[in-house]
Parts: C-alpha cells; structure tokens; sequence
C-alpha cells in the first residue's frame, strides 16, 4: 500500500494505474479482480482507465492480488467460474472446473443416445453433470461424490441453474445400482511427485492425486465400469497429459472396444474412452 501511494504521489490510484502496478500478475486476472471490487463490468473498465480507486477498494484489491499470488485460484476468490457457459458456484470444497475438461462434455453428448441414462462419477462442482443435462432434457443424468461437502455445493448449482441431476454420495460405484449408457469421470489423476501440484495447493487435495503415479483411481473405474453399462455402452475418462497410452491400454485390458483418444484445444491427448460390448 506504502508503495501504491507514494507512486501515485499522494494522489488517487487510477484503475490504469493500479494495473501498471501489478507488471507479475495476467492483467486479465486484474482487469477482472476490478470488475469483482468495483461491481462492474469489464467493458467499463476498459472503457474508463481513470476511474479513481478509494483507499478501501485498494486494500480490497491488495487481498485479491496477495491470493493470486499465493496461487489461490481467482474462482475461490470470486466464489464462481463459467463452464460450458454457465455460472458455477465453486468452493476449496471443489476443484475449480478447467476449459479442457468440456471436451469430455462434447464428446458424451456426441454419444448420448436418446432417453439414455449417463452416470458422471466425482463430478465436485457438477460441471459435467450439470453441463450435459444443460444441453439434453431427454436424458437422465446421476452423479456421485465421495464428498458430502462437493455434493452440497453441485446440488446448489443445479437448483440456481433449474437444471435436473439425480445426486448420489458414492465413492466410485460403492453405492450405486443399476446400469448406464454411458459413464463419465473426471477422476484424481496427478502422480504425488509431480512438481505441479505445489500450484495447486488451495484445491481438495483427494480430487487431484492419485497412487500409482496418478493412475490409481483410473484403473480403479475402469476396471469395475463394465458391470455398470448397458450393453454398448460407453465409458469416458479424463487423464494427464502423459498417460493416454496407458489408459487405452487398461481399457482394451479390461475388454472394452473401440478404444481411442481425443485431443483438448492444447492439441494433448487429454480424454480416452471405449465401448463394453457383452458377450
Ligand atoms: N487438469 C487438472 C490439472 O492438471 C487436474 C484435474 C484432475 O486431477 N482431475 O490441474
């Protein structure tokens, strides 16, 4: 604060000014800590740089940015994010929902079949769910949580949303009965050594890691998801960066066909997915 005032010369800080400042942070992360203390959008912040902060609003914008650096993420600070266009409440009890995650979302709508059943299991937020059941009335959408806490929080967003989900505590397939078209995960994948996850420490720590260099739980859903699909059915999981292979591997292990991979925007082969075909 010492710092803003004597730079700003006793005068008052401009919104300008005050991103000047900020040369380590993304300015659209300030742009848009702005719009949250301001109460504005980020048109009229663009289109009015000389707007003066009060003393209050910078040390309310002394808190956002000492967080961001602290690598809380800015959806826990705001309290929402934006998947698939919607607004999303999120909490530290969920992960912050991640754009490369919606690929799992268009690749299962391009698989639900009509009045299907689809099952997202650790949906956290509701992300997946929640997006799938936005786009296909005709479905019906269950999802699981290991985490009363996550659960709360997706039960919220549907009911804000007026969006239909059917939600269930379970660690994995613990507490379910009965038999999908198609099921969906985006389960703990990040191997405990990898030097990443010291970015991540704001998030719940069990959605993100998993044993067996982040291959634990994967292998887990794979191998129990043919008792729980129809016949042709489909099974889709999101993986790390480096673990495709792998993961194409323990589908066509566990008897699944038409095992393959899809690339995220980034052009990494970040979903694996296969058809469980009874004999
Ligand atoms: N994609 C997330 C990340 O790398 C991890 C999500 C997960 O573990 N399911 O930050």
């Amino acid at each position: 604060m010492a710092k803003l005032n004597s730079e700003a010369n006793e005068q008052a800080v401009t919104t300008r000014q005050w991103i000047g400042l900020q040369t380590d942070l993304p300015r659209l992360d300030c742009e848009l800590a702005l719009c949250q203390i301001l109460g504005v959008n980020r048109a009229s912040i663009l289109a009015q740089p000389e707007r003066a902060l009060s003393l209050l609003q910078l040390e309310e914008l002394d808190y956002w940015t000492s967080s961001l650096r602290k690598d809380i993420p800015f959806a826990y600070l705001s309290g929402e994010q934006e998947f698939w266009g919607l607004s999303l409440n999120v909490s530290p009890d969920v992960l912050v929902p991640r754009p490369e995650t919606e690929l799992l979302v268009e690749s299962a709508l391009s698989l639900l079949k009509r009045n299907a059943q689809l099952l997202d299991l650790g949906t956290g937020s509701g992300a997946i769910a929640l997006a799938i059941a936005s786009e296909r009335q005709d479905a019906q959408v269950t999802a699981t949580d290991v985490s009363a806490k996550a659960l709360q929080v997706a039960k919220q967003n549907a009911e804000q949303l007026g969006i239909t989900v059917n939600f269930q505590e379970s660690h994995w397939f613990k507490n379910l009965g009965g038999t999908w078209q198609i099921i969906v995960s985006n389960p703990p994948y990040i191997d405990p050594d990898d030097p990443h996850l010291k970015h991540l420490h704001a998030e719940p720590q069990h959605a993100l890691i998993a044993g067996e260099k982040g291959l634990a739980d994967l292998r887990e859903i794979i191998s129990e998801a043919p008792a729980y699909l129809n016949n042709k059915g489909w099974l889709l999981v999101e993986h790390g960066y480096d673990q495709a292979e792998q993961v194409r591997h323990l589908l066509e292990q566990r008897g699944f066909q038409a095992v393959t991979s899809h690339k995220d925007l980034a052009n990494i082969e970040r979903i694996s997915l296969g058809q469980y075909i009874y004999e």
